[in-house]
């Protein structure tokens, strides 16, 4: 096997560990800042030193106004965005002191992204667009052939899409294709789950029923998962309620 394939195994199989101290977060972000630079002389501090440890098995909900840092910090989360200062954690792990491959396999075997305005490719079905994720595994780690379509069949039919598994975007409501990206972000079993405003634009049932799969799926598989919601009457869903403001993070008080 060459060095590249070995480095990568070994990568695999890090961030695959299951945390010997239980105590340890899946996730955890430390004094993390991102500063965005629009010019020579303009910035945007989108977040300003956020700390937060998330345990395995949380349902992390994060509301807070538009502007206040929310999507950012889930890019930070993901991987997606490099922080301008403080680190990222998974498992322990500094994503910014992984190789470049190694941070893929990152984002693309141990979390699903929900993005705020998910797509799904026009021209392919339903099971199709699941399937996605799985062209982008490494080899070794490639769920493909039959397995690989009985299993986004099988999560089809958990997002209640079972009898539209052939069907284009085009022919699926909002919600339906909301379901569909969920079903996809699930594919290749991610342990944490970020989703950015799920359910923003659909009907207030459609979005209960959506947030109550997540709860079963974070209930049922012990999954991780950090959603921005603009919804206040989901929060008592959470396992603990964040606010963004300005950049900085803080602990929502229920009544
Ligand atoms: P939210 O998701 O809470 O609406 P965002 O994280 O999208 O907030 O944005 C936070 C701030 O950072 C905003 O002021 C926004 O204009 C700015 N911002 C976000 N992304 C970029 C970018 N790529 N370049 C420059 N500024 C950005
Ligand atoms: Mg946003």
């Amino acid at each position: 096997m060459s060095t590249q394939g070995e480095e990568q195994m070994a990568s695999a199989t890090n961030l695959a560990q299951n945390p010997g101290d239980r105590k340890q977060p899946v996730l955890a972000l430390q004094e993390v800042t991102k500063t965005y630079s629009l010019g020579r002389q303009s910035t945007v501090e989108a977040v300003r030193g956020v700390s937060l440890s998330v345990a395995q098995g949380e349902f992390v909900m994060i509301t807070g106004r538009s502007g206040s840092g929310k999507t950012t910090l889930l890019n930070l989360m993901a991987g997606l965005t490099r922080p301008t200062s403080g680190r990222v954690l998974f498992n322990g792990e500094d994503l910014w002191g992984l190789s470049d491959r190694q941070r893929s396999t990152y984002r693309n075997q141990r979390v699903g992204f929900i993005f705020q305005f998910p797509s799904l490719i026009g021209s392919l079905t339903a099971v199709e667009n699941v399937l996605l994720p799985t062209m982008f595994a490494p080899r070794d780690r490639r769920l493909d052939g039959r397995p690989a379509r009985q299993r986004a069949e099988e999560l089809l039919g958990i997002v209640g899409l079972s009898d539209r598994v052939a069907a284009r975007p085009r022919q699926l409501s909002a919600g339906q294709q909301k379901r569909a990206v969920i079903a996809r972000a699930l594919m290749n079993e991610p342990s944490l789950l970020l989703a950015d405003e799920p359910t923003a634009d659909l009907d207030e049932r459609t979005e209960r029923e959506i947030v109550a799969f997540l709860c079963e799926v974070q209930q049922r598989r012990n999954l991780t998962i950090v959603m921005v919601t603009h919804a206040g009457e989901l929060l008592r869903l959470a396992t603990r309620a964040l606010e963004m403001s300005e950049g900085t993070l803080s602990e929502k008080i229920r009544s």
